[in-house]
Protein backbone atom coordinates (compact mmCIF):
# COMPACT_ATOMS: atom_id res chain seq x y z
CA UNK A 1 0.00 0.00 0.00
CA UNK A 2 1.27 3.77 -0.57
CA UNK A 3 1.86 5.92 1.80
CA UNK A 4 1.38 9.23 2.72
CA UNK A 5 4.26 11.16 4.84
CA UNK A 6 2.58 14.77 4.79
CA UNK A 7 -0.98 14.93 4.07
CA UNK A 8 -1.82 12.50 6.55
CA UNK A 9 -4.38 12.49 9.23
CA UNK A 10 -6.44 15.76 10.15
CA UNK A 11 -5.51 14.78 13.56
CA UNK A 12 -1.50 15.71 12.95
CA UNK A 13 -2.71 18.34 10.50
CA UNK A 14 -4.49 19.80 13.62
CA UNK A 15 -1.45 19.47 15.50
CA UNK A 16 0.69 21.63 13.24
CA UNK A 17 -1.59 24.63 14.68
CA UNK A 18 -1.90 23.68 18.37
CA UNK A 19 1.94 23.29 18.55
CA UNK A 20 2.00 27.24 17.33
CA UNK A 21 -0.68 27.96 19.73
CA UNK A 22 0.28 26.61 23.09
CA UNK A 23 2.83 27.89 24.83
CA UNK A 24 4.32 26.52 28.61
CA UNK A 25 2.31 27.77 30.67
CA UNK A 26 -0.88 27.82 29.29
CA UNK A 27 -4.14 26.55 30.60
CA UNK A 28 -5.99 24.69 27.74
CA UNK A 29 -8.62 22.12 27.50
CA UNK A 30 -9.47 18.24 25.84
CA UNK A 31 -13.30 18.63 25.95
CA UNK A 32 -13.68 15.01 25.12
CA UNK A 33 -11.15 13.15 27.27
CA UNK A 34 -11.76 9.04 25.40
CA UNK A 35 -8.89 6.91 26.12
CA UNK A 36 -6.51 10.06 27.09
CA UNK A 37 -4.21 10.46 24.10
CA UNK A 38 -5.26 14.12 23.58
CA UNK A 39 -4.87 14.50 27.53
CA UNK A 40 -1.92 13.35 27.84
CA UNK A 41 -0.34 15.60 24.29
CA UNK A 42 -1.59 18.79 25.59
CA UNK A 43 0.02 18.12 29.38
CA UNK A 44 3.43 17.51 27.57
CA UNK A 45 2.53 20.76 25.74
CA UNK A 46 1.66 23.03 28.55
CA UNK A 47 4.73 22.10 30.52
CA UNK A 48 4.81 22.23 34.36
CA UNK A 49 3.51 25.62 35.08
CA UNK A 50 0.43 24.96 32.72
CA UNK A 51 -2.82 23.38 33.36
CA UNK A 52 -5.08 20.94 31.16
CA UNK A 53 -9.42 20.32 32.22
CA UNK A 54 -10.48 16.96 30.78
CA UNK A 55 -13.74 16.28 30.15
CA UNK A 56 -15.83 13.41 29.84
CA UNK A 57 -18.80 11.22 30.84
CA UNK A 58 -17.95 8.08 30.66
CA UNK A 59 -16.04 6.53 33.93
CA UNK A 60 -14.06 4.15 31.68
CA UNK A 61 -12.27 7.20 30.03
CA UNK A 62 -11.18 8.29 33.43
CA UNK A 63 -9.55 5.63 34.19
CA UNK A 64 -7.57 5.14 31.41
CA UNK A 65 -6.65 8.85 31.05
CA UNK A 66 -5.43 8.38 34.95
CA UNK A 67 -3.44 5.70 34.15
CA UNK A 68 -1.96 6.95 31.02
CA UNK A 69 -0.72 10.47 33.25
CA UNK A 70 0.29 8.57 36.12
CA UNK A 71 2.54 6.38 33.64
CA UNK A 72 3.88 9.42 32.67
CA UNK A 73 4.09 11.56 35.61
CA UNK A 74 1.57 14.50 34.54
CA UNK A 75 -1.46 13.80 36.89
CA UNK A 76 -0.38 16.81 38.84
CA UNK A 77 -1.30 19.33 35.65
CA UNK A 78 -4.34 17.74 34.96
CA UNK A 79 -7.56 17.52 35.90
CA UNK A 80 -10.07 15.03 34.96
CA UNK A 81 -13.60 15.76 35.29
CA UNK A 82 -16.45 13.04 34.71
CA UNK A 83 -19.15 15.99 33.79
CA UNK A 84 -20.52 17.15 30.31
CA UNK A 85 -18.21 19.44 28.14
CA UNK A 86 -21.46 21.49 28.25
CA UNK A 87 -20.86 22.18 31.73
CA UNK A 88 -16.83 23.48 31.50
CA UNK A 89 -17.94 26.96 32.51
CA UNK A 90 -18.61 25.81 36.04
CA UNK A 91 -14.93 24.83 36.41
CA UNK A 92 -12.86 27.03 34.09
CA UNK A 93 -12.55 30.57 35.24
CA UNK A 94 -9.26 31.98 33.95
CA UNK A 95 -8.76 32.22 29.59
CA UNK A 96 -7.58 29.80 27.96
CA UNK A 97 -5.49 28.93 24.84
CA UNK A 98 -6.88 25.91 23.42
CA UNK A 99 -9.60 23.96 23.10
CA UNK A 100 -9.58 20.22 21.92
CA UNK A 101 -12.76 18.35 20.58
CA UNK A 102 -12.71 15.00 18.97
CA UNK A 103 -16.56 14.11 18.68
CA UNK A 104 -18.51 10.98 18.09
CA UNK A 105 -18.05 7.60 20.34
CA UNK A 106 -15.12 6.11 22.13
CA UNK A 107 -13.34 3.64 20.24
CA UNK A 108 -14.10 -0.06 21.70
CA UNK A 109 -16.48 1.17 24.23
CA UNK A 110 -20.40 1.51 23.94
CA UNK A 111 -20.97 2.85 20.99
CA UNK A 112 -24.66 4.60 21.89
CA UNK A 113 -22.17 6.68 24.09
CA UNK A 114 -21.80 9.72 21.37
CA UNK A 115 -21.42 13.50 21.51
CA UNK A 116 -24.89 15.36 20.57
CA UNK A 117 -25.43 18.39 18.47
CA UNK A 118 -26.77 20.44 21.77
CA UNK A 119 -24.14 19.93 24.54
CA UNK A 120 -21.75 19.71 21.89
CA UNK A 121 -22.87 23.43 20.64
CA UNK A 122 -23.23 24.55 23.99
CA UNK A 123 -19.65 23.16 24.82
CA UNK A 124 -18.10 25.26 21.70
CA UNK A 125 -19.96 28.37 22.82
CA UNK A 126 -18.55 28.41 26.30
CA UNK A 127 -15.24 27.43 24.67
CA UNK A 128 -15.29 30.62 22.52
CA UNK A 129 -16.35 32.92 25.63
CA UNK A 130 -12.87 31.47 27.43
CA UNK A 131 -10.68 31.24 24.51
CA UNK A 132 -7.82 34.40 25.06
CA UNK A 133 -7.44 36.48 21.96
CA UNK A 134 -5.53 34.39 19.59
CA UNK A 135 -6.59 31.60 20.88
CA UNK A 136 -7.86 28.48 18.74
CA UNK A 137 -10.55 25.54 19.54
CA UNK A 138 -9.75 22.86 17.36
CA UNK A 139 -12.94 20.30 16.55
CA UNK A 140 -12.52 16.70 14.45
CA UNK A 141 -15.96 15.66 13.43
CA UNK A 142 -16.85 12.00 12.41
CA UNK A 143 -20.32 11.37 10.38
CA UNK A 144 -19.55 7.66 10.20
CA UNK A 145 -21.81 6.53 12.90
CA UNK A 146 -25.53 7.00 13.30
CA UNK A 147 -26.64 10.31 14.73
CA UNK A 148 -22.54 11.89 13.14
CA UNK A 149 -23.95 13.85 9.93
CA UNK A 150 -26.81 15.62 12.30
CA UNK A 151 -24.37 16.54 14.69
CA UNK A 152 -21.88 18.21 11.67
CA UNK A 153 -24.43 19.75 10.30
CA UNK A 154 -25.28 21.99 13.53
CA UNK A 155 -21.94 22.24 14.44
CA UNK A 156 -21.42 24.06 11.04
CA UNK A 157 -24.86 26.04 11.08
CA UNK A 158 -23.71 27.10 14.26
CA UNK A 159 -20.04 27.99 12.71
CA UNK A 160 -20.78 29.54 9.66
CA UNK A 161 -23.01 32.56 11.78
CA UNK A 162 -19.68 33.05 13.72
CA UNK A 163 -18.94 36.87 13.13
CA UNK A 164 -16.13 37.08 10.70
CA UNK A 165 -14.53 40.07 12.98
CA UNK A 166 -14.45 38.03 15.55
CA UNK A 167 -13.63 34.80 14.20
CA UNK A 168 -11.47 33.05 11.74
CA UNK A 169 -13.57 29.46 11.15
CA UNK A 170 -11.76 27.06 8.68
CA UNK A 171 -12.20 23.37 7.45
CA UNK A 172 -10.10 20.79 6.42
CA UNK A 173 -10.71 17.41 5.41
CA UNK A 174 -9.88 14.70 2.79
CA UNK A 175 -12.06 15.44 -0.26
CA UNK A 176 -11.31 12.23 -2.42
CA UNK A 177 -11.77 9.99 0.82
CA UNK A 178 -14.04 6.87 1.09
CA UNK A 179 -15.64 6.06 4.68
CA UNK A 180 -16.73 8.92 5.71
CA UNK A 181 -13.41 10.86 6.71
CA UNK A 182 -13.63 12.71 9.83
CA UNK A 183 -13.65 16.55 9.09
CA UNK A 184 -11.23 19.25 10.69
CA UNK A 185 -12.64 22.41 11.79
CA UNK A 186 -10.29 25.25 13.28
CA UNK A 187 -11.53 28.49 14.97
CA UNK A 188 -9.08 31.28 16.07
CA UNK A 189 -10.46 34.62 17.89
CA UNK A 190 -9.09 37.47 16.72
CA UNK A 191 -6.82 39.76 18.65
CA UNK A 192 -7.28 43.91 18.20
CA UNK A 193 -3.81 44.93 16.77
N1 LIG B 1 -14.16 9.55 17.45
C1 LIG B 1 -12.88 9.67 18.12
C2 LIG B 1 -12.98 9.45 19.61
C3 LIG B 1 -14.06 10.25 20.21
S1 LIG B 1 -14.15 9.92 21.88
C4 LIG B 1 -11.88 8.67 17.52
O1 LIG B 1 -12.30 7.81 16.76
O2 LIG B 1 -10.69 8.79 17.85
C5 LIG B 1 -15.49 10.95 22.30
C6 LIG B 1 -15.65 10.99 23.78
O3 LIG B 1 -16.59 12.00 24.08
C7 LIG B 1 -16.19 9.68 24.38
O4 LIG B 1 -15.29 9.19 25.32
C8 LIG B 1 -17.50 10.11 25.05
O5 LIG B 1 -17.75 9.49 26.28
C9 LIG B 1 -17.27 11.60 25.25
N2 LIG B 1 -18.47 12.41 25.41
C10 LIG B 1 -19.73 12.22 24.93
N3 LIG B 1 -20.53 13.20 25.32
C11 LIG B 1 -19.79 14.06 26.07
C12 LIG B 1 -20.06 15.28 26.77
N4 LIG B 1 -21.27 15.83 26.76
N5 LIG B 1 -19.06 15.87 27.43
C13 LIG B 1 -17.81 15.32 27.44
N6 LIG B 1 -17.49 14.19 26.81
C14 LIG B 1 -18.47 13.56 26.13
Amino acid sequence: MKKSKYITKVTDINKLYIEQVIENGDIVVDATMGNGYDTKYLAEKVGENGFVYSFDIQEEAIKSTKKKLEKENLSDRVKLILDGHENMDKYIEKEISCVVFNLGYLPRAKHRIITKPNTTIKAIEHSLKLLKPNGIVSIAIYTGHEGGPEEKNSIYDFVKELNQDEFSVMECGFINQVNCPPQLLLIEKKKED
